[in-house]
């Protein structure tokens, strides 16, 4: 019998919640499992995993972002991204062709009210049962974590970024 697959969340201030996401993507695919990563709102920035995602087999990963919601300004455009982000990753669930899917900062969409969280919520209990979802970002909606098997809430105590430190290679990016 296969095993249901989990819903988790990972929230909160502290750094780790993409890399604790690609972290069980690494373990999944240590198995032979099929895993899939679709990443909302993130810039065009030479991320080290997205480097690294292009050699692994058995990995699909989708950039649908463009940045970080910082003003105003292109407020319609950054809403268009997130629907046919949410669109794709409503496409990737339905198919039945992973084992694994991380919506990677999709918290941001309900935030930032450019997505219901019941469509979220609709989307998981439409899911195949073999399938396991992480979504990772800041400021989880209540619902997500209600819904969820497993959450955790990460905190920062400190970051290097705060005593001047700027982001790392092979660290924070
Ligand atoms: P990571 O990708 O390192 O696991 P994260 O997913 O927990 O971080 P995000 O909010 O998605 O956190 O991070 C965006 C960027 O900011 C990443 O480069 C991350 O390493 C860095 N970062 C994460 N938390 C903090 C923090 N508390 N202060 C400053 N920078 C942070
Ligand atoms: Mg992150």
């Amino acid at each position: 019998m296969t095993d249901r697959g989990r819903i988790i969340v990972i929230t909160g201030n502290g750094k780790g919640k993409t890399t604790a996401a690609l972290g069980t993507a690494f373990r999944a695919l240590g198995h032979g499992q099929k895993v899939c990563v679709i990443q909302f709102l993130k810039g065009q920035g030479k991320y080290g995993e997205r480097i690294m995602a292009g050699k692994v087999e058995n990995l699909d990963w989708f950039i649908c972002g463009k940045g970080f919601v910082f003003n105003k300004e292109n407020i319609d455009e950054d809403r268009e991204v997130a629907r046919l982000g949410f669109a794709l990753a409503q496409e990737k669930i339905v198919s039945d062709l992973y084992d694994l899917v991380i919506l990677d900062e999709i918290t941001y969409l309900p935030h930032y009210d450019f997505l219901a969280v019941e469509r979220i919520v609709e989307l998981l209990h439409s899911k195949p049962k073999r399938l396991s979802v992480i979504m990772t970002g800041r400021d989880a909606d209540p619902k997500l974590m209600e819904l969820a098997d497993t959450v955790s809430v990460i905190e920062s105590l400190k970051h290097a970024y705060e005593q001047g430190i700027k982001a790392q290679k092979g660290i924070e990016f």
